[in-house]
C-alpha cells in the first residue's frame, strides 16, 4: 500500500503547480481495484462493506500526496458507481456501472448552478418530456472531473413547479449531442483535481436513462452525498495522520534555543491538538458509516461529521504550516497546498453553514 501510495504521489508538488490530471496515475489508481471496493462482484466491484472501503481510503490519503487524484477518485465513485449501484436498472449497471467501476469511464456529478448550489432544488436547468425522451437545456458550474469525465449524472428540473419531486437524476455520457464542457477552472488548491461548467443545449436523455424515478432526484441525491461525505472526508482523514506524522517527526527533530522544538509546550501542544481534531473526526467518521449502514437516521451525524472533519483538515493543515516555520510556507515541502485543498472542504459537499442549519433542524430551530 505504501508504494502504491508513493507511486501516486511522484511529482505531486511539481503536478499541483503544473495543475494537469495525470492518466499514469489514473491507470495506477485502475489497477489498484479500490475504485470498486464498495460495489457488488457481480458488475466488477470488490463487494466490501462501507467501513472496509472507509479504511483503504484512509490509507489512500495517508499514503498518495496527491490530494487531487484522491478527489478525482471519490468524486467518480460517489457521483455515478453509488447511485446506479444503489438505484440503476439492470442495463444501466450493465452498461455503465461496470465501467466506472474498473475505471475505464471516470464519473462525475452536476447539480450546482451558476445561480447557487446551497439551495439545490432551486435549479433551473429543465427536463422536458418529449415522447421517449427527456430533454434537458439549462448550464452547471463546478463539476469536479467535468474536463475527463466520460459519464455525468446530471440533476435537472421535471416539474417547472420545482418542489420535493421536482427533479431527477439522468446519466448523460459526455458525447451526447448538445452536451459541452467549459474549460477547466483555474482554482486555489486541488489543481490536479479538474472541475468545469456544463452547457446543456437541448440534450435529448433517452427515457431509459433516467437514474431511480423521474421526479426522485433529491432521493438519488441524499443518498449519494452521504456517501460523498463519507468517502471524502475519509481520504482527509488520512492527510491529517500524514500531517501529523511528520509533524511529530518536526518537532523531535527540528532544534532552536538548544533543544529540540516539541520540548517547547507552544509546540508540542499544537501537535496534541492536531491529534485530538484527526482521532475525533475518525470516530464520527466510522460511527456515522456503522450507523448508515445499520439504516439509521444520520441526518445530525453527518453534518456534524462534514464540519468536524472539514475544520479538522483545515486547522490541522494550517497548523502544520506554522510548525514548520518558514519550511511550511515553502511549496516544496507539500504542506502549503495542504492548506489550499482544505479550503474546499469547507464548501463542497454541502458549505458548512448548510450543515450546521441541518443540525439546527433536528433541534427545530432555524427557518
Ligand atoms: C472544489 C469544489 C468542488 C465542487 N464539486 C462539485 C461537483 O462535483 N458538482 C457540483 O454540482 N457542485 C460542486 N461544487 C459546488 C459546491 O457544491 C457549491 O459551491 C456549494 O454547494 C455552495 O454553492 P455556491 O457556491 O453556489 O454558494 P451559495 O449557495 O451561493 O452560498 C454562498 C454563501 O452563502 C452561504 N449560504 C447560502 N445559503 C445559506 C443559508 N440558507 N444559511 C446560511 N448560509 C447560507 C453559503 O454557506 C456560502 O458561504 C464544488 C465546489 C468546490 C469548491
Amino acid at each position: 500500500m505504501a508504494r502504491w501510495g508513493d507511486a501516486l504521489s511522484e511529482g505531486h508538488v511539481e503536478a499541483e503547480e503544473g495543475g494537469e490530471f495525470s492518466r499514469e496515475k489514473w491507470e495506477l489508481v485502475r489497477r489498484s481495484g479500490v475504485l470498486g471496493l464498495p460495489f457488488p462482484e457481480r458488475w466488477g466491484g470488490a463487494g466490501q462493506p462501507l467501513t472496509t472501503t472507509l479504511h483503504v481510503l484512509e490509507t489512500l490519503g495517508e499514503t498518495c500526496r496527491d490530494s487531487g487524484l484522491s478527489f478525482c477518485v471519490t468524486t467518480s465513485m460517489a457521483s455515478t458507481g453509488v447511485p446506479l449501484a444503489a438505484f440503476g436498472t439492470e442495463d444501466q449497471r450493465e452498461r455503465y456501472l461496470t465501467r466506472v467501476i474498473s475505471g475505464e469511464a471516470v464519473g462525475a456529478h452536476a447539480i450546482t448552478e451558476p445561480g447557487g448550489g446551497s439551495d439545490a432544488m432551486a435549479m433551473t436547468t429543465r427536463a422536458v418530456r418529449d415522447g421517449d425522451d427527456f430533454v434537458l437545456t439549462g448550464g452547471k458550474a463546478f463539476v469536479s472531473n467535468g474536463p475527463i469525465a466520460d459519464l455525468f449524472v446530471v440533476y435537472a428540473r421535471t416539474r417547472p413547479e420545482g418542489g420535493p419531486l421536482g427533479t431527477t437524476a439522468f446519466l448523460v455520457p459526455r458525447e451526447t449531442p448538445g452536451l459541452a464542457v467549459g474549460r477547466p477552472a483555474r482554482k486555489m488548491g486541488l489543481r490536479t483535481a479538474p472541475l468545469a461548467e456544463l452547457h446543456l443545449d437541448e440534450v435529448r436523455v433517452p427515457a431509459g436513462q433516467v437514474v431511480g424515478r423521474v421526479g426522485g432526484g433529491l432521493m438519488v441525491l441524499d443518498h449519494v452525498m452521504k456517501r460523498e461525505i463519507l468517502f471524502g472526508f475519509t481520504v482527509a482523514l488520512g492527510e491529517m495522520r500524514h500531517r501529523l506524522g511528520r509533524s511529530v517527526e518536526y518537532a523531535r527533530t527540528r532544534r532552536s534555543f538548544g533543544r529540540p522544538i516539541g520540548a517547547y509546550q507552544a509546540v508540542s501542544h499544537r501537535v496534541a491538538e492536531m491529534k485530538i481534531r484527526t482521532e475525533t473526526t475518525a470516530l464520527w467518521l466510522y460511527s456515522t458509516a456503522a450507523r448508515l449502514t445499520a439504516g439509521e437516521d444520520v441526518t445530525a451525524d453527518l453534518a456534524i461529521t462534514k464540519v468536524l472533519a472539514s475544520e479538522a483538515a483545515l486547522t490541522t493543515s494550517l497548523a502544520a504550516v506554522q510548525l514548520f516555520g518558514g519550511h511550511g510556507y515553502m511549496t516544496e515541502y507539500g504542506l502549503e497546498k495542504d492548506l489550499r485543498a482544505a479550503v474546499a472542504g469547507t464548501i463542497y459537499s454541502g458549505t458548512n453553514d448548510i450543515q450546521y442549519n441541518r443540525i439546527a433542524s433536528t433541534l427545530g430551530l432555524g427557518g
